[in-house]
């Protein structure tokens, strides 16, 4: 039986390729792609001539099976998104499901992914958190979704397009307390790369005010809830350290 990989490609910087996920693209039978047009650049740059076949969200049961196929006969099939981590809110998970069952063996090969990247440098808690994926569309479904984090303790972490960026960060000021740290990972990786530490209270507005920061791919990131009295007094040191040290002490 063949190997499924599964390979994480860059954000956005080329060189945030692995040697490994170069390798194993250039050994594999066929690359089932997210979009190939899209990929081509990418493999291009890397001299990987592997042939490609397409596996999206829209063709993905049936596609699935065929490449469990390509695997029983004995070719090794890689998974690649069009950026970051395969399967992390991205195709691939029939196919992974279906040979694992199949006692084909399913192989990461680790790389980039925004969820990772944006907690690693946002300045929240990065020990436990939420990945929510993506929110709800409509407005109802995604403030009753974020009614239910409210009080959670882990840091919530979201992807979300340009397209709502504002109406998620309205329904994060409607919803969480004013003061409850808030960082805004945009275009990570990518020329433009902005990472910014805010609040649920000032988020919207600092985002709205500012054409530019309303453009590209965002990961929105908010502070899980505190509750110990330790906590709070480990908050308290911290504003008068920031007193102290803005003073120039
Ligand atoms: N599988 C990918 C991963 O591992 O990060 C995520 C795929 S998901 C379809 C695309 C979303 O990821 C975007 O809408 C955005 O929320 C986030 N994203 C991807 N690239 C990003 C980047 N360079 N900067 C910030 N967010 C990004």
């Amino acid at each position: 039986k063949g190997v499924l990989y599964l390979v994480a490609t860059p954000l956005g910087n080329l060189a945030d390729f692995s040697f490994r996920a170069v390798e194993v693209l250039q050994s594999v039978a066929v690359i089932a792609a997210e979009d190939t047009r899209h990929s081509r650049p990418l493999l291009n740059h890397y001299g990987i001539g592997t042939p490609l076949v397409a596996y999206h969200e829209h063709n993905e049961d049936a596609a699935a099976p065929q490449l469990l196929a390509r695997l029983e006969r004995g070719e090794s099939v890689a998974v690649i998104s069009d950026a970051g981590t395969p399967l992390i809110s991205d195709p691939g998970f029939p196919l992974v499901r279906l040979a694992r069952q199949a006692g084909i063996r399913a192989v990461p090969v680790p790389g980039p992914s925004a969820l990772i990247a944006a907690l690693s440098a946002s300045g929240l808690p990065c020990d436990h958190f939420h990945f929510g994926g993506f929110l709800p569309r409509k407005g109802e479904a995604r403030r009753s979704e974020l009614k239910t984090l409210l009080d959670r303790r882990e840091t919530l972490v979201f992807y979300e397009s340009s397209h709502r960026v504002l109406d998620c960060l309205e329904d994060i000021n409607a919803i969480f307390p004013a003061d409850r740290p808030l960082a805004i990972a945009r275009e990570l990786t990518k020329h433009y790369e902005t990472i910014v530490n805010s609040t649920a209270g000032a988020a919207h507005a600092l985002v709205a005010q500012d054409a530019d920061m309303q453009k590209g791919e965002f990961v929105l990131l908010v502070q899980g809830k505190r509750e110990t009295a330790a906590e709070d007094i480990d908050a308290e040191q911290a504003r008068v350290l920031g007193i102290l040290l803005d003073g120039g002490c």
